[in-house]
């Protein structure tokens, strides 16, 4: 079975199992495990930022990076596909008590003038704009990215209005792939970023949240009354290190492979057109009256997972676990239905 349904179900490689076998570890609650310290000065470091905290997942480290930044009856600007919104299972509205402001962007890309135009004046009707938060890449609507001008603008925006700016990062590394940019360079825009080891980097488990030792220093308070808070996770962040050291540099070749998938995909009878495929996600619209479950048992019957986007965009991501022998042979099933 070839599994496209997401870049999080990857295993880890064998190398990766001795890296976590041979983790020192201690209690982390109590800051003593070596491993997820040294996880968390690397994923600082390498984003430019003062400091790191690790997390299970990347819904918590949006979370916690979003709680630390506002307070409730805010409000939050971000598009309206985000997966903070969609995604996360309504936590935003519980966990910080924000409303939301949803925007359009460019294929959920934001930029500095619609945020600008969405800002609420300071006035007692309108919740008060706290916090910009971006996606990059932007997952809902095919992976598009970034490039840290548009960053730029939007954070002089943010300067000039006194926002906070969050990043959810799940897939920055991935953007930074294409667009060859220095992740060091992200630090100083975002306030709070959180990065997913768990894509397209091949951990089992876990996301860092960086940013300013202040909020990193809030955020050990919220993760643990979220009950975040772990013992010996240097198992796990040992995972994490060896993602961060040995698999950010593969990352384009999911990109060409998404890419050759995308164009046999466009060639598919049930499909009206393909997404740009800019990264790893490749999203295809199903022509009127196709039917989804139908699609997705068929594809799975001869050996290929996809998924649901929306009730008539099919989803395949690209990952650390799929080959170019996987490539030839997802693309023979593909042909099928061509
Ligand atoms: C996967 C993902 C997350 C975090 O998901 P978890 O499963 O909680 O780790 C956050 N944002 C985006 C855009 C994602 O794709």
């Amino acid at each position: 079975m070839i599994d496209l349904r997401s870049d999080t179900v990857t295993k880890p490689s064998p190398a990766m199992l001795e890296a976590m076998m041979r983790a020192e570890v201690g209690d982390d609650v109590f800051g003593e495990d070596p491993s997820v310290l040294a996880l968390e000065r690397k994923a600082a470091d390498l984003l430019g930022a003062e400091e790191g905290i690790f997390c299970p997942s990347g819904t918590m480290t949006n979370q916690i990076g979003i709680n630390v930044l506002s307070n409730p009856y805010e409000e939050i600007i971000c598009y309206q596909g985000a997966h903070i919104y969609r995604y996360e299972g309504g936590g935003i509205a519980g966990t910080s008590g924000l409303s939301f402001r949803l925007l359009e962007g460019n294929r959920g890309r934001l930029s500095a003038r619609e945020i600008e135009e969405n800002i609420n004046p300071e006035d007692i009707y309108y919740p008060k704009s706290t916090v910009i938060e971006l996606e990059n890449t932007v997952n809902k609507s095919g992976g598009c990215y970034y490039t840290l001008n548009e960053i730029k603008r939007i954070y002089i925006l943010a300067q000039q209005h006194g926002l906070k700016m969050h990043l959810d990062g799940a897939r920055l590394f991935n953007a930074l792939a294409e667009t060859g940019e220095d992740p060091n360079d992200y630090g100083q825009y975002f306030d709070t970023i959180s990065i997913c080891l768990s894509k397209g980097l091949g951990a089992p488990v876990g996301s860092v949240l960086v940013g300013h030792k202040k909020w990193i220093t809030k955020a050990r308070r919220v993760r643990k009354f979220m009950g975040g808070g772990m013992r010996q996770a240097g198992y796990l962040a040992a995972a994490g290190l060896y993602a961060l050291e040995n698999n950010i540099d593969r990352l384009k070749e999911d990109h060409i492979r998404a890419k050759a998938l995308g164009e046999v995909l466009s060639k598919c009878k049930f499909i009206k057109a393909v997404n740009p495929v800019d990264t790893n996600i490749v999203i295809g619209q199903l022509k009127e009256g196709i039917k989804m479950a139908d699609i997705l048992a068929q594809l799975k019957k001869k050996g290929l997972l996809a998924v649901p986007m929306s009730t008539m965009e099919i989803r395949f991501v690209t990952h650390l676990d799929f080959n170019d022998k996987n490539l030839t042979q997802a693309i023979k099933i593909l042909k099928d239905f061509s």
